[in-house]
């Protein structure tokens, strides 16, 4: 991105896009100019932030929200995000979340479960989500299922094409078996919805635990560039 300095990701007060200052990029990296020009535009999307389902195959999930679409400018600040560590960027993510919850307050989620990105316990890196995260479980009031696992898929490439078919199935799974979640409704949060298998797949998981609603909500609906 034009006019991105080394100083802007030191300094995370300027706007990481066009380097300028003002309370905006104070609070959220991205001016105030900036963000009207790319976050506003998107607020005028007829159906606001309904992910439209998919017909090509069986559906898991209730509903499905994205908060912006991405298109260039937020493709190159979500790179920021996850190789910078740009936590007041993560904030940008986060706009229009108060507007996206009033749609959920008829039947608010019980639990809430980020999508793991890594198959690793321990130290985690920086989900994009995360603000959002501890937005939504503080608005809520919910605790997170911290039961999802993502089962090491590394020796994926070895396998044949079957094997790999059908090890995509068994991407995820639970650590713990013995929850009681029947009848919750459960919110999966991630970064991107691209095609949707990963949420599709993480709900299919909960349904067949007794869940009985499932609501994603992600922070860029891919397609916009
Ligand atoms: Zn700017």
């Amino acid at each position: 991105m034009r006019g991105v300095s080394f100083l802007s990701f030191v300094f995370p007060k300027f706007c990481v896009a066009c380097g300028s200052y003002d309370y905006f990029s104070e609070i959220i990296a991205v001016c105030k100019p900036c963000t009207k020009k790319h976050y506003l535009p998107q607020k005028q999307n007829p159906e606001p932030n309904q992910v439209k389902h998919p017909i090509d195959r069986f559906v898991f999930y209730d509903q499905a929200f994205y908060l912006q679409r991405r298109g260039h400018f937020e493709k190159t600040l979500f790179q920021a995000l996850k190789f910078e560590n740009e936590r007041p960027l993560a904030k940008y993510f986060c706009l229009g979340q108060r507007a996206l919850a009033k749609l959920l307050e008829s039947d608010p989620p019980d639990l809430v479960t980020l999508v793991p990105s890594s198959p690793k316990s321990g130290p985690r890196p920086y989900h994009s989500a995360y603000a959002f995260l501890t937005k939504w479980k503080n608005l809520w009031k919910i605790r997170g299922d911290t039961s999802l696992r993502k089962v090491s898929v590394d020796k994926q490439s070895s396998l044949g094409f079957e094997s790999r078919f059908f090890h995509a199935k068994k991407a995820f799974g639970f650590a713990k078996s013995d929850r009681i979640i029947a009848g919750l409704h459960v919110l999966i949060v991630d970064d991107i919805f691209t095609t949707g298998a990963t949420v599709n797949e993480i709900a299919r998981l909960y349904k067949q635990a007794g869940v009985r609603k499932v609501t994603c909500v992600v922070l860029l609906l891919s397609g916009g560039d």
